[in-house]
């Protein structure tokens, strides 16, 4: 009978000490996915839709960078003599989003971390290979 009540004192502990385990993983669960729905980027418009597009400041045309390259916010505006042909393009057709250093989003190669216009242009402009 001692044998009986020994093992259910060791059952009562075990199953304690089991339920309090229990407790303590799922609250650790539950804060660590807290936490990455905290460190994960958040839409403007308050859904879990994942961000698509980086917000970058763009080129600011006054830099003397932007000036080394004689980037224009709208090609259109770079007198025809900057804006030569290239090989069969034209000057009047080249602008950032045909250029090999765009990329989709309005980023360029050559100026990291920020944004050009899709009508932009600079004196690397050049052609981007066709897919
Ligand atoms: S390198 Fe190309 S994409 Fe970048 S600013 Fe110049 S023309 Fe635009």
């Amino acid at each position: 009978m001692k044998k009986n009540l020994t093992s259910r004192r060791e059952l009562l502990k075990t199953t304690a000490f089991g339920g309090v385990a229990l407790a303590a993983g799922a609250m650790l669960t539950s804060c660590s996915k807290k936490e990455e729905k905290a460190a994960a980027p958040v839409n403007t418009n308050g859904t879990d839709e994942p961000v698509e597009k980086e917000e970058l400041p763009y080129v600011d045309a006054s830099s003397n960078k932007a000036k080394a390259l004689r980037y224009a916010e709208n090609g259109a505006d770079v007198p025809a003599e900057t804006r030569v042909d290239k090989g069969d393009t034209k000057g009047a057709d080249q602008f950032c989003t045909n250029c090999q250093f765009y990329s989709e989003g309005g980023k360029c190669a050559l100026f990291p971390g920020k944004l050009v216009k899709e009508k932009g242009w600079c004196v690397s402009w050049s052609l981007k290979a066709q897919s």
